[in-house]
């Protein structure tokens, strides 16, 4: 059964200024969802810049929920922040954030750009990074809504997981669900061509597997280092690389983070191989995702 959408949804919508030239990030994105964003209704709440980069490009023309927030430097993003948490005033909640992001932009570690994706995070709210991450959310609300059949250019390659490589990663406080998220979803993931983790994570992940009869010669995932040790490091290589397309990563927004710094870098290895590469910050999206592709033909 899909989940519950509330109907309709409603994203923030932030394209760094790489993402907003000619068929960049915002341009591929638009151009391969217009459709299935008119037949969702999904409403786009788009800061200053972002929406005058998708009005100038003459995409959803007429298209009401398509709503203008002040630029950057006027609040816009950080009003966003506070409409992920629940905003002031309940009525301009929203319910995701299509953040399309450029690592060498200098905006993408002001602090409300950090806020916005630890808010995401702390309400379980959809974070996406990347215009390849983008495309498949969409097709992942398509899939929840029932509305399958409303075509998404470029979908089925993202859902082609016997061509992919998933990492798995979960701090502390999440790797019991990131155990139990593997569990349920065991199936789907061992469709994928190769299956990556972290060091401890990736231990718990094949104690898992071979619990439910993997073969106890093979590993399920391949741990590469513990996090801390340089473990995101090792498998931020293999995105940028391209051989690594999809990261999994229950991230803990409630503790301080000694290694920071290097779940940071893995984060930006993926927007920075974002054509192919997408992440999911948050047990939320991670079920999300895999239920819409449980509701498609394998
Ligand atoms: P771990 O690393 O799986 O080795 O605990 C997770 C992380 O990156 O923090």
């Amino acid at each position: 059964m899909p989940l519950p959408s509330p109907h309709p949804l409603r994203f923030g919508l932030v394209a760094h200024r790489r993402h907003r030239q000619a068929d960049s990030g915002l341009a591929r994105w638009i151009a391969a969802c217009e459709p299935a964003i008119r037949a969702l209704g999904l409403g786009l709440h788009a800061v200053g810049g972002t929406y005058d980069a998708l009005a100038g490009s003459g995409r959803l023309a007429g298209y009401a929920p398509l709503v203008r927030y002040p630029f950057g430097y006027e609040g816009g993003l950080m009003r966003l922040v506070s409409h992920v948490a629940g905003a002031a005033d309940p009525k301009d909640a929203l319910d995701g954030v299509i953040y399309l992001t450029d690592p060498v932009d200098p905006s993408s570690i002001y602090p409300e750009a950090l806020a916005l994706k630890r808010q995401c995070v702390t309400h379980g709210k959809p974070f996406v990074s990347t215009a390849a991450g983008a495309i498949e959310w969409i097709a992942v609300e398509l899939a929840h809504a029932g509305l399958g059949g409303v075509g998404v250019d470029g979908a089925e390659r993202l859902f082609a997981l016997q061509t992919q490589t998933v990492a798995l990663i979960a701090h502390d406080a999440l790797k019991d669900r990131m155990v139990d998220f593997a569990a349920t979803h065991f199936e789907l993931l061992s469709r994928f061509a190769g299956r990556v983790a972290t060091g401890t994570t990736g231990s718990r992940l094949n104690d898992m597997a071979w619990a439910r009869g993997w073969p106890k010669d093979q590993n399920w995932v391949r741990p590469y280092l513990s996090g801390p040790l340089g473990g995101d490091a090792q498998i931020a290589e293999l995105v940028l690389d391209h051989r690594c397309h999809k990261v999994i990563f229950f991230e803990d927004p409630h503790v301080a983070r000694q290694h920071e710094a290097d779940i940071q870098l893995l984060e930006r290895a993926v927007c920075s191989a974002g054509v192919e590469t997408t992440c999911f910050n948050s047990p939320m999206m991670a079920h999300r995702w895999a239920q819409a592709l449980g509701l498609r033909p394998a």
